[in-house]
């Protein structure tokens, strides 16, 4: 899968019904906020076009935790920024696929609404401090 190919950012919560031993993701956020990679993005691991993401924990009961939050902030971020028509996603919003899955308690709706606003703005300023790191005017 080329960088261009992907599509969508597809959250999961660690008691997604899709969570078995064979199933594989290319970001796991622990609680802490650390994040490890998994696989490359270039390799499909499960739906087509799509980056998988699994924030550790079940978001069934309670939600997660603001290091947990800005942990995955940051790896959509930085997504965003390789790809920028990339869309993000629950799993649940997935057609034909049948699961509360990041949980009822993640914050969904708040996440998607700061992908719209939040995180084109904090793209815009990170490219502009990368230009601006690359590219002195002449005095
Ligand atoms: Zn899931």
């Amino acid at each position: 899968m080329r960088l261009g190919e992907v599509r969508f950012a597809l959250v999961h919560h660690g008691a997604c019904p899709y969570t078995g031993a064979n199933t594989r993701f290319h970001y796991r956020i622990r609680s802490s906020g650390e994040t490890e990679t998994r696989a490359s993005e270039s390799e499909r691991v499960g739906r087509a076009h799509c980056i998988e993401i699994v924030l550790e924990g079940d978001f069934s009961e309670q939600r997660p935790g603001d290091a947990q939050l800005e942990g995955l902030r940051a790896v959509l971020l930085a997504l965003k920024q390789r790809c920028p028509r990339i869309a993000i996603g629950g799993h649940r919003q997935v057609r034909g696929e049948q699961t509360t899955c990041p949980g009822r308690r993640f914050p969904l709706r708040e996440l998607l609404a700061w992908s719209r606003s939040g995180l084109l703005a904090e793209r815009d300023a990170a490219l502009e401090a990368d230009v601006e790191r690359q590219y002195r005017p002449p005095h």
